[in-house]
């Protein structure tokens, strides 16, 4: 055999090898083990009449906190009084910054650190614009056939009330927690969040430190990962950052017979286009990784099952096929987008000035800083200024490891409540109210038991009662685990 044959052969079987090696972790791959749940406790009619009510209660979070409705704050407050009585009977309330609450349930074991289970019950408006597009009231709280309908049914009063109706029913059965309990509930996450940044500063105060705070955010999927045909567990373990940026452009202006070569106009718009076209980094992340592996084992899409079970060849491949859409993008890397273009007064004038705003979401492992350097890099227009804008804006937030405890509580407790469930940790790319309570407890996680939640901030929002259903059993099992 000559040399150049001996090298053939030697990379043929190479070749034989990586093929044999990459098939037998791919028809290796064992799925999520499934499992049938037992059947849920019943749902008591009164508990649907309790988020019906809830919801009928317009607790819109206006923008300008001055503005807001107390009227509907107050209502919603007797109502929890009367719809709750053994919970006002038994625990203590701290009503903070006017419409925040903190109820405090004491445990058996005073040694264990505490659990929180929190919930805001302020909701967004109802675009006038978007009114006629709605098949039933915003805020009826109506229930047709096995869905209530109506702004907050998933976002987030279903967990609100859940919670509530879960502890009442506990109370009933004279129930004492081992651990403290504390039902956190903010009154503004949808607007300025003070409501929980008061709570966590009240917690601080008292030097609780929590064993495992619980909110909303993650939630069960069929729809996202369709080819597992089994649903998954988005289970939060952390939280993208959030950043505003403006771009703006100032330029003598002028009668538009005379134009400049470049009007203001005209260099934001190149500036937009060369932003919108430079990609952010893609990176798989551990909790992504983890992720990717579990739901592995159950895909139906071939090309699918054997690169996520070999991504150590094919993450590459992995990170370009979850970039193709704006779900998988928002997984592995920072998003940047304009959301507000202004400028001009008239068809005549050439305007002096061109203004954008555009939001970011930013990846953990990096900063609003760098998000503003490659914002800068990318347009490479010093005409085009560039400033951290906006009411709001914050870093990625920590991430709580999916190795621990408390993930592995709520994984259980998920699997729980439904069949053949894979609980995957989650990076959530919007931030919530719980972003505040890191500061206090090492075991944050995001996850209300709700299915593809339908219409949050949008047209019809509602919620499958059976999702009700679950979420309470969800709480129950979180409580007395
Ligand atoms: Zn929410």
């Amino acid at each position: 055999m000559s040399v150049g044959n001996k090298i053939a052969a030697l990379i043929t079987l190479l070749v034989v090898l990586l093929i044999g090696w990459i098939c037998i972790r791919t028809f290796n791959a064992k799925p999520w083990p499934k499992h049938k749940v037992s059947p849920l406790a019943a749902l008591p009619q009164a508990a649907v009449t309790h988020l019906s009510t809830a919801i009928s209660i317009p607790t819109v979070s206006p923008q300008d906190p001055s503005r807001i409705d107390s009227a509907a704050f107050l209502k919603y407050r007797s109502f929890l009084d009367s719809a709750y009585p053994m919970i006002h009977q038994r625990l203590r309330r701290n009503i903070v910054a006017d419409f925040s609450y903190v109820y405090t349930w004491k445990g058996a074991d005073s040694s264990l650190a505490p659990l929180i289970l929190m919930a805001h019950y302020d909701v967004v408006p109802v675009e006038p614009s978007a009114l006629s597009l709605w098949t039933v009231k915003p805020f009826g709280g109506e229930i047709k056939g096995d869905t209530i309908f109506g702004r907050g049914s998933v976002d987030d009063k279903c967990s609100m009330i859940a919670i509530m109706e879960t502890v009442e029913a506990l109370l009933r059965q004279n129930f004492t927690p081992r651990r403290t309990v504390l039902l956190c509930f903010g009154h503004n996450e949808e607007s300025t969040g003070q409501g929980a940044v008061a709570i966590v500063h009240l917690l601080q105060q008292k030097n609780i430190r929590a064993e495992m705070v619980v909110d909303e955010g993650g939630e069960f999927t069929r729809e996202k990962l369709g080819d597992l045909q089994r649903p998954v567990a988005l289970i939060g373990i952390g939280e993208k950052g959030y950043a505003t940026f403006e771009l703006l452009v100032e330029r003598a202006g002028g009668h538009s017979s005379r134009p400049d070569k470049e009007t203001a106009i005209d260099i934001l718009s190149r500036a937009l286009y060369k932003l919108r076209g430079e990609e952010t980094p893609r990176r798989i992340l551990d909790p992504t990784r983890e992720f990717l592996v579990r739901i592995s084992g159950s895909s139906n899409d071939f090309p699918r099952k054997v690169a996520l079970n070999n991504l150590w060849l094919f993450e590459g491949y992995v990170l370009y096929k979850l970039g193709e859409d704006k779900d998988g993008r928002a997984m592995i890397s920072t998003t940047i987008v304009p959301t507000i273009l202004e400028s001009g007064i008239r068809e005549n004038v050439i305007p002096s000035q061109a203004r954008a705003i555009v939001n970011s979401r930013i990846l953990p492992g990096e900063s609003i800083k760098e998000v503003q350097e490659f914002i800068r890099k990318a347009i490479d227009d010093s005409r085009v200024k560039i400033r951290i804008t906006g009411d709001f804006s914050t870093e990625p937030s920590p991430m709580t490891d999916f190795h621990a405890d408390v993930f592995k509580k709520v994984a259980d407790a998920a699997s729980a409540v439904e069949d053949d469930v894979i609980p995957v940790p989650y990076i959530m790319v919007g931030a919530t109210d719980s972003r505040n309570y890191r500061t206090i407890s090492n075991g944050v996680i995001n996850f209300c038991p709700i299915t593809d939640g339908k219409g949050y901030h949008g047209i019809d929002e509602r919620l499958p009662i059976k999702d009700f259903q679950r979420a309470i059993q969800f709480y129950t099992l979180l409580i007395d685990g």
